[in-house]
C-alpha cells in the first residue's frame, strides 16, 4: 500500500495545464498540535510499549464504538502483524500435513504474505463477481480441502464477505478461517457490528485506510481465550512469563501510534462526514453520464477508494489512459491478483475467471476527505469522454 507513488512526478502538470495534479490517494492524519495532549502523557509515563494505557484506551474506545466487550479489540502494529497474529493464535503454524492456505487472489499482496510467515503455502480460489468475495459454501466442496490447515477470507476494498457463512465453513469442516478485514473499518467497527466469537477479522489502520494510526491494525475476536493467544504471539510467546511457549512475533502497537489513533477518533465523526460529502458529490456527477462502467463508492466499500468498474477491459485501459492525461492519477490496487505477482507464481491456483475478469476492470479513483466537488465532477467527466472516445460510433441507416 505505497503512499502515492506517483507523488514525485512534479512536471506532468505544468506541462499540459495549470490544472493541479488529482491523487488517487492523500491521507491526512491528526496534526502535530492534535497528538501533544497524548504525547505528554507518555512524557510523564515513561511507558512506550508493551500494553500501555493509551493502546488501552484506545482498544476501550473502539470497543465502546462497536457496543462489544472489551476483550473484542486487540491491536497490532500493522494489519498484515494483526493478520499473522489472528493465524498464529487461532490456526498455529502450518503442518505437514495441513500446508495448505485457501486464500483469495483478489486481494493486496500482504494476504499472501501473512500466511506464507505461518508457515503455508498459498492456494488460491476465485470470486464471486457480484460480491467480491469467496463462496465460504463452495468451498466445503474445495478438492484440496483435506491439505488445508487455515482458510483466509476477505473483505475487498472493505466489503464484508459472508461472515455466518465462514463461520459455519469452519465448524462443517474443523479448518480455522480468518478474515483479512483490513480496509473494512466502518464497516467492522459499527453498531451493531458484525463481531464472530468464533472467526477473528483483522483490520489495517495504515495511513491509506479511513482510520488510521500511521502504521498499525486490530484483531476482532469476540474470543477471550483467542484473544489472549493473540496477547502472547504478538509478544514473543510470552504470557504471565517471560517463557517463549508458543510460536510468535513481536506485532505490539506502540504507545505513540496509539495517540495518534486516539487522536484521530477524536475527529473522526467530522471525517465521516467529510467523506460522504464526497461519495454524495461522485453520485451526483455520475447522474446522467453514460461512463461505459459503474462506479462502487463508499458505504458499501471503504471511504478510503471509489472505483470504476468497466465494462470492457478495453474500457478499463481508455480509462485509465485517459484520466492519466488530464492528469488524474489512478491505481489498480490489487494488481492483477496476488497469483499474477512474480512471488507467488509457483503457487497452487483454482482456475480464477472471475478474478481475473474484475481485476482487468476495476480501476482507483481519487479519493480523500478533502476531494473538492470540482475535481469529483472533472474525474467523471474524463471517465465520461473516456468512454465516448471507445464507444463505437453510431451506424447510420437510411
Ligand atoms: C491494507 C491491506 C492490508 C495491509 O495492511 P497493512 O496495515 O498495510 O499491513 C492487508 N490486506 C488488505 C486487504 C488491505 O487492504
Amino acid at each position: 500500500t505505497s503512499v502515492g507513488a506517483l507523488h514525485n512526478c512534479t512536471g506532468i502538470g505544468t506541462a499540459m495545464s495549470d490544472r493541479d495534479f488529482i491523487y488517487v490517494c492523500r491521507p491526512q492524519l491528526p496534526e502535530a498540535d492534535d497528538i501533544t495532549g497524548y504525547l505528554r502523557t507518555i512524557d510523564a509515563r515513561r511507558l512506550y510499549t508493551n500494553r500501555g494505557p493509551l493502546v488501552n484506551l484506545l482498544e476501550e474506545r473502539l470497543a465502546r464504538e462497536m457496543d462489544a466487550p472489551r476483550h473484542c479489540v486487540h491491536t497490532a502494529s500493522s494489519g498484515t502483524s494483526a493478520l499473522e497474529v489472528a493465524i498464529l493464535a487461532h490456526a498455529g503454524l502450518a503442518t505437514p500435513e495441513r500446508p495448505l492456505a485457501l486464500i483469495p487472489s483478489f486481494t493486496f499482496a500482504a494476504t499472501g504474505l501473512a500466511i506464507e510467515r505461518c508457515g503455508y503455502q498459498a492456494h488460491f480460489v476465485d470470486i464471486d463477481p457480484e460480491t467480491w468475495a469467496v463462496d465460504p459454501t463452495a468451498l466445503t466442496r474445495h478438492p484440496r480441502l483435506a491439505e488445508a490447515g487455515l482458510i483466509v477470507g476477505v473483505a475487498p476494498y472493505g466489503v464484508l464477505p459472508d461472515i455466518a457463512g465462514f463461520e459455519a465453513l469452519q465448524r462443517e469442516t474443523g479448518v480455522p478461517v480468518v478474515i483479512d478485514a483490513a480496509a473494512a473499518f466502518e464497516q467492522v467497527v459499527t453498531r451493531p457490528a458484525p463481531i464472530s466469537d468464533t472467526v477473528p477479522m483483522t483490520l489495517s489502520f495504515h495511513a491509506t485506510k479511513t482510520f488510521s494510526t500511521g502504521e498499525g491494525g486490530a484483531v476482532i475476536w469476540g474470543d477471550r481465550p483467542g484473544q489472549d493467544r493473540v496477547t502472547q504471539v504478538s509478544n514473543f510467546g510470552f504470557f504471565l512469563s517471560r517463557e517463549c511457549k508458543v510460536a510468535g512475533t513481536n506485532a505490539k502497537m506502540s504507545e505513540y501510534h496509539a495517540a495518534i489513533g486516539l487522536a484521530m477518533l477524536d475527529a473522526f465523526d467530522t471525517r465521516k462526514r467529510d467523506y460522504a460529502a464526497v461519495t454524495r458529490a461522485y453520485e451526483t456527477a455520475a447522474q446522467g453520464h453514460d461512463l461505459g462502467g459503474r462506479l462502487h463508492l463508499p458505504g458499501r466499500v471503504s471511504s478510503a477508494y471509489a472505483l470504476f468498474e468497466a465494462e470492457t477491459a478495453e474500457g478499463f485501459l481508455a480509462a485509465e489512459a485517459h484520466l492519466l492525461e488530464r492528469q488524474v492519477e489512478t491505481r489498480r490496487w490489487y494488481e492483477a491478483g496476488q497469483h499474477a505477482q512474480p512471488h507467488f507464481a509457483p503457487a497452487g491456483s483454482d482456475p480464477l475467471p472471475a478474478t481475473e475478469s474484475l481485476s482487468a476492470r476495476l480501476l482507483g479513483l481519487p479519493m480523500a476527505h478533502d476531494l473538492s466537488p470540482t475535481d469529483v465532477t472533472y474525474i467523471v467527466e474524463c471517465l465520461s469522454e473516456a468512454a465516448a472516445r471507445t464507444r463505437p460510433l453510431p451506424v447510420m441507416l437510411d
